[in-house]
């Protein structure tokens, strides 16, 4: 397995997953560099507030092009930094097409209500303004879908983005930054400030900055989100996510075993929506499994960019460690073995393990970042849905289930307590167009799709009096 030679940059490493190898490097930003950011980003966003969103929108459909016309050469790199499988680089960079053909339609749709009021000749209604500045942090495992689908909001509705991505995945930022310029972003409107958690804190606790979006661990927004809160900063947090799926009597197990392999092996269980827990009615828990261990058996493991791979690498060393501690303790497993460890001795391929388990411990209600899927039984099932709900994450989940009854319960105010749930489709693998986040230790936060637009920007509720009087609301009499 060879790597690509890229320009060398800074002290920072870049790795690729693919054989543990150096990319290049890159220089990470100093205290001082990431406050001039800012400084530049509040300059820029004096003057982008006031450009027409539809304006702003072509923006961002510029990039959208360039995207589409560099989507090969950017999936790449996705595959070279993050360690994906070619067709689910080329769906990240796709994700970031979508986004920003949404953000432009939404350049002309972002509405405000007008409200009926109590005071005769007045009118009353709400205006949405630009936010401000907003930092967006990232996790190493959506290098640049999760960037795009805040910046390509961000950038309609007006702020500014300066992105601390993940350390892990420097090079992929730099790139859709680059392509962001090319585009003919104003000065100060797109940076990256490159470096670890001290970079993502300055960040944090700059007073010039609104916005504090931040996607990675749960560790890491009990950290972010109290800090933002101190300084009455806003934060939208999209954290971790112990994902579960409940497999009915009457499920297709044909369409199940697929929906399960792909959300739980995809992405060697590396994606924020990863299938971790699987709940299986008793009648059907000994051949689902059956099935699901063979799938397991024969997925192609290997380098991600080689035709025919499904499961690429662990990012690092140190998610193998925590894979191997997390199946030390697991009541029997099927698969767990590191792979290819001879071809890539600083490379860490596993085969996807199925953990088979008596009941929901401890380790399994945390989030393992690691291809394991912990397989369990039900007998009925509000046992099923108790189970389901039981982990502290609340991001996403899914019911495999020929019966409208219980598709409808998981749906219900009494089903799943996520912010994602599906019906015969996997946890993983959401579509832009709908709001994405998730409840509980997920951190609360809405990106991409439907309203999730109102994080970026501010409501203000305006009224006008056009009468020769002052009636006042509520019938108060004054003067
Ligand atoms: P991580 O928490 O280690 O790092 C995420 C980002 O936060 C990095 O850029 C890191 O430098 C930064 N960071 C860490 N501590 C910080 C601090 N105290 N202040 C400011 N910034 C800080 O996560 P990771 O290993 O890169 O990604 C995996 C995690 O991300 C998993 O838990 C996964 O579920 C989660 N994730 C969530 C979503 C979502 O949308 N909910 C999407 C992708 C990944």
């Amino acid at each position: 397995m060879a790597l690509p030679a890229l320009p060398e940059g800074g002290a920072l490493d870049a790795r690729s997953p693919i054989t543990g190898g150096r990319l290049g490097g890159v220089t990470p930003a100093t205290p001082a560099d990431v406050d001039d950011a800012v400084g530049r980003a509040a300059e820029a966003f004096l003057h982008w507030r006031l450009e027409p969103a539809p304006k702003r929108g072509e923006l961002v459909r510029r990039f959208g092009d360039l995207l589409r016309a560099r989507k090969a050469e950017m999936a790449e790199l996705v595959a070279l930094e993050a360690g994906k499988i070619r067709s689910e680089a080329l769906g990240e960079v796709q994700e970031m097409i979508d986004v920003c053909d949404f953000a432009v339609g939404l350049s002309r749709q972002l509405y405000g209500r007008t409200m009926a009021t109590e005071r005769p000749g007045h009118r009353m209604m709400e205006v949405w303004h630009p936010l401000g500045v907003c930092a967006v942090i990232t996790s190493f495992n959506f290098p640049s879908a999760v960037w795009a689908w805040n910046a390509a909001l961000a950038l309609v509705c007006g702020d500014p983005v300066v992105w601390k991505p993940s350390e892990k995945a420097a090079l992929t930022a730099l790139a859709c930054d680059a392509l962001l310029h090319q585009a003919g972003a104003p000065p100060g409107m797109s940076q990256v400030v490159v470096g670890g958690p001290d970079v993502g804190e300055r960040l944090v606790d700059h007073p010039a900055v609104a916005l504090v979006s931040a996607t990675g661990s749960t560790a890491m927004g009990r950290a972010v989100g109290p800090r933002v809160a101190a300084r009455f900063g806003r934060s939208l947090l999209e954290l971790g996510g112990n994902n579960a799926a409940i497999v009915a009597p009457s499920a297709d197990l044909d369409q199940a075993v697929r929906g399960v392999v792909f959300a739980a092996a995809g992405t060697a269980g590396q994606r924020c929506t990863t299938l971790r827990r699987l709940i299986i009615h008793r009648s059907v828990h000994d051949e689902l499994v059956d099935r699901l261990a063979n799938a397991y058996q024969s997925l192609p493991v290997g380098n991600p960019l080689a035709a025919g791979t499904l499961v690429g690498p662990l990012i690092d060393r140190r998610a193998y460690d925590v894979f191997i501690d997390a199946l030390a303790t697991v009541d029997a497993v099927i698969g767990g073995e590191r792979e290819l460890a001879e071809q890539a001795p600083d490379a860490y391929y596993v085969r996807p393990a199925l953990a088979l388990m008596a009941e929901q411990t401890s380790l399994v209600l945390q989030e393992t970042f690691a291809p394991i899927l912990y397989v369990l039984a039900y007998d009925d099932w509000d046992e099923a849905v108790a189970m389901h709900n039981a982990a502290a994450h609340g991001l996403a989940s899914s019911v495999f289930t020929s019966d409208l009854r219980e598709a409808e319960r998981f749906l219900s105010a009494a089903g799943s307590d996520c912010g994602i749930a599906n019906v015969n489709v996997g946890p993983s693998g959401a579509e832009i167009g709908g709001a994405f986040g998730g409840e509980k230790e997920t951190g609360g936060g809405r990106e991409s799709g439907s309203d999730a637009w109102k994080a970026y920007m501010r409501r203000s509720t305006c009224t006008v009096n056009y009468s020769n009087e002052l009636p006042l609301a509520q019938g108060v009499e004054f003067l």
